[in-house]
């Protein structure tokens, strides 16, 4: 810093938060001056490391208009800041350390080459990701371009026709089931069974964690009904579910997306386990990265459906579905699949 000139410049690249140098000239001793200035108490600036040169006479007189741009800025050198380089054209080699406890929440004033620069980005963008929802947001509620076939929102008629259909399949095929209060984005919320564990195509679902009513799209109880056989012929006999209606957006590889997610449509369905005619349970967990037979079967036959969309398991998606199959009907609101 050369004049007062200089001084006006920083302060305003400080109020960009950019990373700059300074370099202050004064005595040990001006630098206690100085920071009982900027703090009211006698203390040093200890991390500032500076390269003692010639003391000007105005070299005091200037930093005190420092003190005075750094404060309004809201920046001053915080305390806890580790030793850094400070960067100059002066050769001496003398170092001087001075404390502060300046507690101002922006301080910043920077000494340095970019290690704190490149950790507290890094910071930043590791607690956004923490802080990331799966609650659908109004971009993922706006696009339309992941959705099934013919959906649109709110649901036309052609949607509704489709579904009246949907209904009249599943009493032909004698399944119980209730019309339910539409939720999220289900078009025609239905339910098979009040507490979670119902019967569809001579298989049992049973709920493993929340107990209770469970809506789902009709066109996944119908897809279910359908498939419902071929699982039979497999050996299967019951089926543990995780949660079939989420009001949630699509997490897959670890990584929460903007789509919102065919749970909110229920048309959906997270499968735990099967357990099989002698009761023995694969757990996708723990059994389909040992080569189960039975998962394997079971995912092999899903994919060949045509029923559903591609079963999603720990080999396809090991960080988001490395404990259960994501089941899901291929939905088409022109007409019902099944
Ligand atoms: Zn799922």
């Amino acid at each position: 810093m050369k004049d007062l000139l200089g001084l006006v410049e920083l302060a305003r690249v400080l109020r960009t938060q950019a990373s700059v140098i300074v370099v202050v000239l004064a005595t040990r001793k001006q630098l206690c001056q100085g920071a009982a200035a900027i703090i009211c108490q006698r203390e040093c600036l200890t991390d500032l490391q500076v390269h003692r040169r010639r003391i000007l006479a105005k070299v005091r007189r200037m930093f005190r208009a420092l003190a005075v741009l750094s404060l309004i800025a809201g920046v001053a050198h915080p305390a806890a800041a580790g030793p850094t380089k400070a960067t100059s054209k002066a050769t001496s080699k003398a170092t001087s350390k001075a404390t502060s406890k300046v507690t101002s929440k922006k301080q910043k004033v920077t000494t340095t080459k970019t290690p704190r620069k490149v950790a507290n980005k890094s910071t930043r963008t590791s607690s956004k990701r923490e802080k990331v929802s799966r609650t659908p947001t109004r971009k993922s509620l706006a696009r339309t371009d992941n959705m099934p076939k013919g959906f649109v929102w709110p649901p036309n008629r052609a949607m509704l026709a489709a579904e009246k259909a949907c209904e009249a399949r599943l009493d032909e095929l004698g399944i119980a089931w209730s019309k339910a209060e539409r939720e999220g984005r289900i078009v025609n919320a239905v339910t098979v069974s009040e507490n979670g564990t119902f019967e569809l195509g001579g298989v049992t679902y049973v709920s493993a964690y929340r107990k209770g009513v469970q809506k789902l799209d009709c066109q996944l109880a119908l897809a279910l009904a359908t498939f419902g056989p071929r699982l039979e012929e497999l050996g299967v006999q019951q089926v543990t579910y995780g949660s079939i209606f989420r009001w949630t957006n699509v997490r897959v590889n670890g990584k929460t997306k903007n789509i919102l997610s065919r749970h909110a449509l229920g048309i959906a369905m997270d499968i735990v386990s099967f357990t099989d005619r002698d009761g023995r349970v694969a757990l996708v967990q723990r059994d389909y990265n040992t080569g189960d037979e039975l998962l394997l079967g079971i995912e092999q036959m899903v994919n060949d459906s045509g029923l559903f969309r591609l079963l999603l398991t720990p080999k396809n998606d090991p960080i988001s579905h490395g404990d259960h199959f994501h089941l899901e009907v291929a939905a088409d609101y022109t007409a019902p699949t099944s």
